[in-house]
């Protein structure tokens, strides 16, 4: 123990766990990368107003959740609490949306902050994977998206999730609805901040998590049964590109994004066996956004995944991921001379390829057999001054408890046929 800890809300990766949450993030990218989706990466800090309005002043994330501060000269910044909003400016001021080429599909893997109260699940500090389609409006661009992010959790093996999926209309549709509903929301009884939440943010009170809320809300009007015929074709378009891929999925009228520039497909993915931090990732379609900050009409959609969530979701299904142990070879030297020999077989053995480590610190042999076991790598190389005098190692296998003489300059090829 030191006099530090981790601040409240975070928590260390540390291995042997680390390696699950590093497979996790590959899982998730590896679909996008297959997919036609560039990495972009962009800082952990924003201007604070890039926050306010690319994620909106009435949300949560920015009114309670957002690390805001002002440096030593005078800039108001904070940490991202989310990716979208920074892709979005990073792909306007390079221009990517002027290459010709749309839509610029974007992915991104890193480290979020939301000053929320921790619990399982909920962190101040968590990773995300995302991944943006920019500037396209396409039933397939929606669809792809929702394919990639099931493929990434099936090919972690998970299956206890569902996806919900819904439509949010668009500028024509969504007004009248949203006075509707406003009209609705006005006759219930319900506290000062949900009430203002009403003026701002309608859509959002149908997301209250509490009971007293749930209960009055039934029979509220449906934006299902408000949608334009464009936005129920292209709903259903969505839909129907989903089945043929053999996608299930759960319409659900209920789920929102409260905010204005959150059009059509919005959809969440959960699992079943978290609880109540159980929305393991989330998207949807964005085609107001990038006037919001300032850039041309560009419609877009995306997701993004927790990673913290996935990792805990594995859990909860019982699934240890078959992960290559981190070393192949382990290196035993017995004496100065097999030292100075076997370190250099080490360094040969790690430029051909081979995950080699080496019992540092003049480990007496018991010991260093310990650590080349604790390593889980399959060979050990062991060399006393008596094998080195005849121009030998000893290759054993650390499972058979086999030994074989190997010579030393075919060291590499033997322990390449043995790994193979
Ligand atoms: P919730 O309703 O649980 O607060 P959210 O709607 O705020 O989730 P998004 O902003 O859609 O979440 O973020 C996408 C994903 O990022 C979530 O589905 C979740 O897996 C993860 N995530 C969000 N906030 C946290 C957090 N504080 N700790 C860990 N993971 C988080
Ligand atoms: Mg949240």
């Amino acid at each position: 123990m030191s006099t530090f800890q981790a601040p409240k809300g975070t928590y260390d990766l540390i291995p042997p766990s680390s390696a699950t949450y590093l497979a996790v993030r590959e899982a998730i990218a590896a679909p996008l990368r297959n997919s036609g989706y560039g990495y972009i990466e962009t800082p952990g800090f924003e201007n604070v107003e890039l926050f306010a309005r690319g994620v909106g002043e009435s949300t949560d994330i920015v009114t309670k959740e957002m690390y805001a501060f002002e440096t030593k000269g005078g800039d108001k910044l904070a940490l991202r609490p989310e990716g979208t909003a920074s892709t979005l400016r990073a792909a306007l001021e390079a221009n990517l949306h002027k290459g010709g080429n749309l839509p610029v599909k974007l992915w991104y893997s890193g480290s979020y902050y939301r000053y929320e109260r921790p619990q399982k699940g909920r962190y101040r500090h968590f990773s995300q994977v995302g991944a943006e389609a920019i500037g396209v409006e396409d039933p397939a661009l929606d669809a792809e998206l929702i394919i990639l992010a099931n493929h990434s959790y099936r090919s972690l093996g998970l299956s206890d999730f569902r996806i919900l999926l819904n439509s949010l209309g668009d500028k024509e549709c969504r007004p009248v609805y949203r006075a509707a509903l406003q009209d609705f929301l006005r006759g219930l009884e319900l506290d000062e901040e949900t009430r203002r939440r009403i003026e701002i943010n309608p859509l959002r009170v149908l997301d209250d998590k509490r009971e007293s809320v749930q209960e009055q809300l039934i029979g509220a009007p449906m934006l299902r049964d408000y949608l334009c015929e464009a936005c129920k074709t292209y709903h259903e378009q969505v839909r129907e590109l989903l089945t043929a891929a053999g996608v299930a999925f759960e319409d659900d009228p209920k789920l929102v994004r409260g905010l204005d520039y959150y059009t059509r497909t919005t959809f969440e993915f959960v699992h079943d066996g978290l609880g109540s931090q159980s929305a393991v990732g989330g998207g949807g379609r964005y085609d107001g956004l990038s006037e919001m900050i300032g850039g041309p009409a560009l419609p877009s959609v995306g997701w993004a995944l927790g990673v913290d969530r996935t990792v805990l979701a594995l859990e909860a299904e019982g699934i240890t991921l078959d992960l290559p142990a981190a070393t192949s070879v382990y290196a035993v030297p017995l004496g100065e001379e097999a030292r100075r020999v076997l370190f250099g077989k080490v360094t040969e053995l790690r430029l051909a390829g081979v995950a080699t480590d080496f019992a540092y610190g003049g480990k007496g042999l018991k010991n260093a057999m310990k650590s080349a076991n604790r390593s889980g790598a399959r060979l050990a190389l062991v060399a006393g001054e008596r094998d080195l005098a005849e121009g030998l190692v000893q290759l054993k296998d650390l499972q058979s408890g086999e030994q074989t003489a190997v010579a030393l300059d075919a060291v590499v090829d033997e322990v390449r046929r043995a790994l193979a």
